[in-house]
């Protein structure tokens, strides 16, 4: 399985993750985007199969028991995500491009089995902007953005672990940042998290 490429893109919820990555996935039709299995229930504007496929606690126990996930995670203690093996193999198997939209725990178990994945990790610039993000979505009940921004928290330490750091200020630049990684291109360099150490957001973590 070492043919294609695997980017890896974490951050925590309302940092902009489908925000850039819509725009990404457009400019780049030939991308497979890995829809995940999860056992919350779809947002409003959510399509099954599109966004994720939305399972039921057994069902998604049933595709852990038949082995057919690369990863999968309890996220905020709540519900479960994970990752369908098979599409990713393909895709590596043929030589594309597979984006993974995971948390921090699936990050890791991916870059186990996958160590060359390329990982990007999304920050928001501030707790604050985090926030006003997740209620102004309007799409996640208020003790779901507390548990929410208290996962952020944790996620947020973990960004040391990954290759990139990108701040999603503003949507073009961010996209801008994560085109030079993707085509490698020389700028990509001051996106590495090495050169992203010294961020506002990580101080409020600390
Ligand atoms: P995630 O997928 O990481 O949970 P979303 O892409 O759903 O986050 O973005 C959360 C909210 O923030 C959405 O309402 C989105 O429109 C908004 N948003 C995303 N990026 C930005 C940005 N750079 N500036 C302002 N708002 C943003
Ligand atoms: P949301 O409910 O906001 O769509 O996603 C919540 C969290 O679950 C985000 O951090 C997102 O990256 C993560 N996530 C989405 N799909 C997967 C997956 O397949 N595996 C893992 N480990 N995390 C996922």
């Amino acid at each position: 399985m070492n043919k294609g490429r695997i980017i890896v893109i974490s951050g925590p919820s309302g940092a902009g993750k489908s925000t850039v990555l819509r725009r990404i996935l457009a400019n780049h039709p030939d991308f497979f985007f890995s829809v995940s299995a999860t056992t919350r229930g779809p947002r409003p504007n959510e399509v099954p199969g599109v966004h994720y496929h939305f399972l039921t606690k057994e069902q998604f126990r049933e595709l852990l028991d038949k082995d057919l996930l690369m990863e999968y995670n309890e996220y905020a203690a709540g519900d479960y995500y994970g990752t369908p093996a098979q599409p990713i193999f393909d895709v590596m198997n043929q030589g594309g491009t597979a984006v993974l939209d995971v948390d921090p725990n699936g990050a890791f178990q991916v870059l186990r089995k996958v160590p060359d994945a390329i990982t990007i990790f999304l920050a928001p610039p501030s707790f604050q902007e985090l926030r006003s993000r997740l209620e102004n979505r309007g799409d996640t009940a208020p003790e779901k953005i507390e548990s929410r921004l208290k996962q952020a928290r944790w996620e947020i330490q973990q960004a040391e672990r990954y290759t990139y750091l990108l701040v999603n200020d503003q949507v073009d630049d961010c996209v801008a940042r994560l085109e030079a990684i993707l085509a490698d291109r020389p700028e990509a360099q001051q996106s590495l998290y090495a050169n992203n150490t010294n961020l506002d957001i990580f101080k409020e973590v600390l």
